[in-house]
């Protein structure tokens, strides 16, 4: 699982982990390079990391070359700052998980085995 990346400066989160050696997933053109494996053990550097989806196309993408390590990342959509912090180190959480669907959202009850049978509980005991 991707982690989230938080900016050390405004604490912005417009990029995420990558969490294995390859292309970048996003792929916008020239920008996109080989991307490497998210190594919390080494010094960050701008390929281990890759813009959000849904800020793809909205801020303009940083530049994910391995080379680019310290104040070279970035810039940060929201503040113009680099993505790593004094240490040369990224400081990251773990990204929100979706919540289950066929789990009931008012009592926590399932997860259900259908759609119906999520429907029926909401009805029957929610009178939704
Ligand atoms: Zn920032
Ligand atoms: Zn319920």
């Amino acid at each position: 699982m991707p982690l989230d990346v938080i900016c050390p400066n405004c604490r912005g989160v417009f990029f995420e982990t990558n969490d294995k050696d390859g292309f970048s997933p996003y792929v916008t053109g020239l920008r996109s390079t080989m991307v490497r494996e998210y190594d919390p053990d080494k010094a960050a550097n701008a390929a281990m990391i890759n813009m959000k989806a849904e800020f793809l196309g909205v801020y303009d993408d940083i530049l994910h070359q391995e080379d680019l390590v310290g104040e070279g990342i970035g810039p940060c959509p929201g503040c113009g700052g680099a993505l790593s912090d004094d240490n040369w180190k990224f400081i990251t959480r773990p990204q929100p998980q979706e919540a289950d669907p066929l789990i009931c959202e008012i009592c926590d009850r399932g997860p259900f085995k259908t759609e119906q049978g999520k429907s029926s509980h909401m009805r029957q005991i929610h009178g939704g």
